[in-house]
């Protein structure tokens, strides 16, 4: 079920244990630091609930847009936890550091697999750069990335590289012809992000609530993208009660009714 956060009333909240929160255009404005206000909100929240951060980002994104802000009392962060690209990794506090809880990994082989297809698309194409910046097929564990230059190629090189994404989707062509059961997608300028497929952030809740022992009715969800196509709809798809805001200003006034 999804209510609209303005709609939202302290009742709902009976039975709720978990409070699990999308980061971007929630708990905070894209690609910035979690605000004063939302730090002291998010404060209180931890002292009554558990609650959870997911998002399709890196955990270093986590890691400088809330964790740098929040409260460092080891109490609090004991009811935190934290999903990033879609809870394939799962962090816990223990002992006053960020743990891994469990890591969704590729099986090895599958990952060569995929590293020997990246390779022959690359073989396809003719992509063979004279200079390079990092390593261009990186095993993430849960992911594999292609970035056609290298990880760390300035960003007017990256830009120049594909803008309109066809060299990309020839690539994808050839690697579908070795690979099936994966997710091969676009991802930044110049790369090609493989996973698991089915991974969204459905399969970070479900883990979520497998480390807890709880059931759909004992969590809540709050999200900007609850809507046909957006990234947090596969929660609420899953029987979750979620809350749609339109603002980080919504998501702490919806804060603020949780708390009183
Ligand atoms: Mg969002």
């Amino acid at each position: 079920m999804i209510i609209q956060a303005k709609d939202f009333t302290k009742d709902l909240m009976a039975g709720k244990k978990l409070v699990s929160f999308d980061a971007d255009g929630t708990l905070v404005e894209s690609k910035t630091k979690m605000s004063p206000t939302m730090v002291g909100l998010f404060n209180s929240l931890l002292e009554k609930y558990f609650v959870n951060v997911i998002s399709g980002g890196k955990y270093q994104i986590f890691e400088e847009n809330v964790l740098e802000e929040i409260s460092s009392d080891p109490k609090l962060l004991s009811n935190l936890t934290l999903s990033p690209t879609c809870g394939t990794v799962m962090y816990i506090n223990e002992n006053e550091t960020w743990k891994i809880c469990y890591k969704d990994a590729l099986d090895p082989d599958v990952a060569e697999e995929i590293i020997r297809a990246i390779e022959y698309a690359m073989e396809k194409i003719g992509h063979n750069p004279t200079e390079t910046f990092g390593d261009i097929i990186e095993n993430r564990e849960t992911q594999i990335t292609f970035s056609a230059l290298g990880q760390k190629a300035p960003l007017a090189l990256k830009e120049a590289w594909d803008p309109d994404q066809k060299i990309r989707h020839r690539m994808i062509e050839f690697m579908k012809e070795q690979l099936s059961n994966l997710d091969i997608k676009i991802g930044g300028t110049t790369s090609i992000d493989v996973t698991k497929a089915g991974i969204n952030k459905a399969f970070g809740v479900k883990k979520l609530m497998e480390h807890y022992g709880l059931g759909v009715q004992e969590v809540l969800f709050v999200g900007d993208a609850l809507f046909e196509g957006g990234n947090d709809k596969p929660v609420s798809d899953m029987g979750v009660l979620s809350v749609q805001v339109n603002s980080v200003t919504e998501c702490e006034e919806l804060i603020r009714k949780i708390l009183n």
